[in-house]
């Protein structure tokens, strides 16, 4: 399923997002940047310790990465050239600005792609799995702001692919992505 926006589009695919051939892939981390369960644990087994490595020195630097913001690392072994850790926030019923820090992650991490010049993005859904944002909610929510992200920055990736790791979110961002 896909949806263009001009010369951009979007594009939804069931898959496994550690064997995405994007420039980038984007991966659900936590603010500790140090790996953890779900895609983030699923990437740097893929990816190898290089990753790894670059996250420690980030973390070096800069501390923890807050909830909505993103920084960029190789991809170690993986097809794509580059992991973009974004970290989403976790659902506190709804009330707690989970909606908009949601939004940003997309927005920090299409910016950072953006900054390197990459033509194609591949993103999980964030948030959905151990964080518990509904993905009926944050379909909608991560589509817009990709979808506002392609038609007003210039410099914005040719395509961004959702990849969508069971039928369920699938289904959830496809019916979205139709509505958007
Ligand atoms: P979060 O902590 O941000 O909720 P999770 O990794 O727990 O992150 O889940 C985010 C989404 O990523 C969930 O829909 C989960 O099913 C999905 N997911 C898990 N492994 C993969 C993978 N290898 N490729 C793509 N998506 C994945």
């Amino acid at each position: 399923m896909e949806r263009e926006f001009g010369d951009r589009k979007i594009q939804l695919v069931l898959g496994d997002i550690t064997e995405e051939r994007s420039d980038a892939i984007v991966n659900a981390a936590n603010s500790s940047l140090l790996g953890g369960g779900g895609v983030d644990g699923a990437i740097h087994r893929a990816g190898g310790p290089a990753i790894l490595e670059e996250c420690k020195a980030i973390r070096q630097r800069c501390g923890e990465c807050p909830p909505g913001m993103a920084v960029i690392t190789t991809g170690g072994r993986l097809a794509a050239r580059y992991v973009i850790h974004t970290v989403g926030p976790v659902w506190r019923g709804g009330r707690a600005g989970e909606e908009s820090l949601l939004s940003s992650c997309y927005r920090n991490s299409l910016r950072l792609a953006a900054e390197k010049g990459l033509s194609s993005v591949a993103f999980p859904s964030i948030s959905t799995g151990i964080y518990g944002f509904p993905a009926a909610k944050a379909a909608p929510v991560a589509l817009g702001a990709v979808a506002r992200f392609l038609s007003e920055e210039e410099r914005s990736p040719s395509i961004v692919r959702f990849v969508l790791f069971d039928e369920g979110t699938f289904h959830t961002y496809s019916e979205a992505l139709a509505d958007l």
